[in-house]
């Protein structure tokens, strides 16, 4: 088994089920110390689920939202871990599917909230931990939403064309410190997430379209996304920096 990440201490948020939960338990499997947070109790599962595969792993229940809560976390990882080498703000909330003129502030305020002022508190308080351990690797989960237009849900693809954006402008100021930040943009995983959108495709009779939409003829697997994130957070990925990597099975090369 490789252990790309013995030694190092890592966040990952959003850790109680799909993208966040299948990325903790590979890094953890390839050695990696695991703070593993979540608004959801279900986040205390996986790490009991990486402990008893003999890895290393806390929870904690936390809103990636709220900047006490991530000082909270950043200092959990650092007293339990002694530091951060990692830190993957992948907490995201989908919003629901509205058009454009019926949304309201209150609900692009929440959306944003978490996807993109999460993200950007996970950077401001974890990067300086990692530049202690002399440098590291920032990922945050945006989305092929936030690429194009938002169809199906504006706040929700605004909020991650922001975190493209912002993980431009951490690149490009963390670089000196020896801290790489990617985005990973994922098209349409098979996670609780696209349970939902594909329970709303059901009841107004489109549920054959998703998978019809993809050149693979299917959805990904969490897992999918999860090696692409060690792969980014690893060495190996050493002169990747400041990019939007789209995993989307070829969905938006169409
Ligand atoms: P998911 O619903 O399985 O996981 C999201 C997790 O984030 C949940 O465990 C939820 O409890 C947690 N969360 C939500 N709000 C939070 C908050 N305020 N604080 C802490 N945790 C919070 O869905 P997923 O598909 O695994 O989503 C992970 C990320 O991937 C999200 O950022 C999502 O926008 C993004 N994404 C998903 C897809 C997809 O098709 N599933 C596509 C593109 C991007």
């Amino acid at each position: 088994m490789r252990a790309r990440f013995a030694g190092k201490s890592i966040i990952v948020t959003g850790a109680a089920s799909g993208i966040g939960r299948a990325t903790a338990m590979a890094f953890a499997a390839e050695g990696g110390a695991v703070v593993c947070a979540d608004l959801d109790e279900a986040v205390h599962a996986t790490a009991a689920a990486i402990v008893a595969d003999g890895g290393t792993a806390r929870a904690i229940t936390l809103d990636a939202g709220r900047e006490a809560d991530v000082v909270h976390m950043v200092e959990l990882a650092g007293a339990a871990h002694g530091g951060i080498d990692v830190m993957y703000a992948n907490a995201g909330i989908s919003g629901g599917l509205t058009g454009l003129l019926e949304g309201t502030p209150e609900q692009w305020a929440d959306i944003l909230r978490v996807n993109l002022i999460g993200p950007f508190l996970a950077i401001k308080h974890a990067a300086p931990r990692i530049i202690e351990r002399g440098g590291g690797a920032i990922l945050c989960t945006a989305s092929v939403a936030g690429l194009r237009s938002g169809a199906g849900c504006p706040p929700y693809s605004a909020s991650k064309a922001g975190v493209i954006n912002l993980v431009q402008t951490a690149a490009q100021q963390l670089a000196g410190s020896n801290v790489r930040v990617n985005a990973i943009c994922p098209g349409l995983i098979e996670t609780g997430m696209t349970a939902r959108a594909y329970e709303h495709a059901r009841e107004v009779g489109k549920e054959d379209r998703i998978g019809r939409l993809n050149p693979l003829r299917r959805g990904g697997e969490p897992e999918e996304i999860a090696r692409v994130a060690l792969f980014l957070a690893s060495d190996e990925a050493s002169y990747v920096n400041g990019q939007a990597i789209v995993v989307d099975g070829g969905l938006s090369s169409s």
